[in-house]
């Protein structure tokens, strides 16, 4: 049977939801949400450890995560869900000049962006925000209060029952397929598993698998999946719940606590299959070590290998999100390549996207750095890397 939709949103993970939520507040009265996952949350945001920071090191990263934050902070009334923003702050912990350096530079890219509240702090006050780290070795750090932690799937849930209250129809265990181009080479419709449906505009939300639906419709998405591993302690009642996100930049060390145990990363150079979500248990082992010669009320902890988890990160060339429509397909617009920042930017990427299908380009701010032309173009987003 051929139904259709004025859009067509792929992906019902935290920024295909906040999508739908932003275009149904526009007045857009057709939204049809596809998920291929039997379930909300199976794609990459269930596996998010729930960081919010807006301390980047490139000003348009910087002014999402402030939209972002003004929307977190307005989120229950807006959508009717709390998304257990809590502003706990996120503190860098720098070992060497270079390091600091980087985190000063970093910082006057946050300030000129208005992120006023960001400051450089010397060892003591390293020690009174989180008196678990060990400073041997320690020369300074930045640290900004109003980072901290939310709940994806809150979030995640949030939008999509908001869209669906307000119409838009979500439907789980349906992949997009097939997307089919005119011969003026937009997407007239998608063959979902059950239908086909004849679509003005298709959002490829695909998150770590955007560069698979992209090349189905001849477009080259220049995004790939990354594993990033998760150990998690044991219960553990020595770090409070409260502890800032603490992070080491020299090797990307970093640790919360959650739910009463701890949860430690630190990036790697990926699986063999890119797609794979295996743990290492080379590597557990290892994160387990350097988180007790960092914090030493972790020594006796043991990491919870049943609870420890692995997802996949959608990397962009520069790390930074695809916004805008994709180059040589008019009408799928693409909204993905976050780089591991989706959660905390989804709300903000929700509403620009929204933004740029109703009224054609951005409003809440000037998007045009993400535009997904900017690789061809020799344009890709450059400043001080922090993760
Ligand atoms: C271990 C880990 C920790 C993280 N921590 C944080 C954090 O602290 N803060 C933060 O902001 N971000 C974090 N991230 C990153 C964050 O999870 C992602 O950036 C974000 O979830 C991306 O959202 P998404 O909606 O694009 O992707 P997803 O949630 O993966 O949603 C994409 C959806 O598309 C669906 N799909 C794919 N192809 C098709 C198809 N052909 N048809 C139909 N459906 C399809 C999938 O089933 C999936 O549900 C973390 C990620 C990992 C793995």
């Amino acid at each position: 049977m051929r139904e259709s939709a004025d859009v067509v949103v792929a992906g019902a993970g935290v920024i295909g939801a906040s999508v739908a939520w932003h275009l149904v507040s526009l007045g857009v009265r057709d939204v049809l949400v596809v998920d291929r996952a039997a379930a909300a949350g199976e794609g990459s945001t269930g596996r998010a450890t729930g960081g919010f920071r807006a301390q980047f090191g490139t000003a348009i990263n910087v002014r999402l995560s402030l939209l972002s934050r003004e929307k977190l902070r307005r989120f229950r009334d807006e959508v009717g869900t709390d998304p257990g923003y809590r502003p706990c702050g996120y503190l860098w912990v720098a070992r060497a000049a270079a390091e600091l350096a980087g985190l000063r530079a970093a910082q006057r890219v946050q300030h000129e962006a208005g992120l006023a509240e960001a400051r450089m702090v010397d060892p003591p006050e390293i020690a009174r925000l989180n008196p678990a780290v060990r400073l041997d070795g320690v020369i300074g750090g930045a640290f900004c209060p109003t980072d901290g932690f939310l709940r994806p799937l809150e979030i995640l849930r949030g939008y999509l029952d908001a869209a669906r209250r307000r119409g838009a129809r979500v439907r789980f265990g349906e992949e997009m397929r097939e997307l089919v181009r005119d011969r003026t080479g937009r997407i007239g419709s998608v063959r979902l598993a059950s239908s086909e449906v004849a679509c003005g505009t298709v959002v490829n939300a695909a998150g770590a698998w955007a560069g698979e639906l992209g090349r189905g419709a001849g477009v080259e998405v220049p995004v790939r999946p990354l594993r990033r591993q998760v150990a998690c302690t044991e219960p553990c009642s020595d770090l409070p719940e409260d502890m800032p996100m603490t992070l080491w930049p020299g090797d990307g060390f970093h640790l919360r606590v959650r739910d009463g145990r701890v949860l430690l990363l630190q990036p790697t150079a990926g699986a063999a299959d890119p797609f794979a979500t295996e743990l290492d248990e080379e590597w557990l082992h290892e994160v387990r070590s350097v988180a007790a010669e960092r914090v030493p009320a972790l020594a006796g902890v043991a990491v919870d290998r049943a609870r420890s988890w692995a997802g996949l990160y959608e990397m962009s060339p520069d790390g930074h999100a695809l916004l805008g429509r994709a180059p040589g397909c008019e009408n799928m617009v693409l909204v993905n390549g976050s780089s591991g920042h989706g959660v905390m930017h989804a709300p903000a990427l929700g509403a620009l996207a929204a933004e740029l299908i109703v009224h054609g380009s951005t409003r809440s701010l000037d998007a045009q750095a993400l535009r997904p032309t900017r690789f061809e173009e020799g344009s890709a987003i450059q400043g001080p890397a922090l993760l």
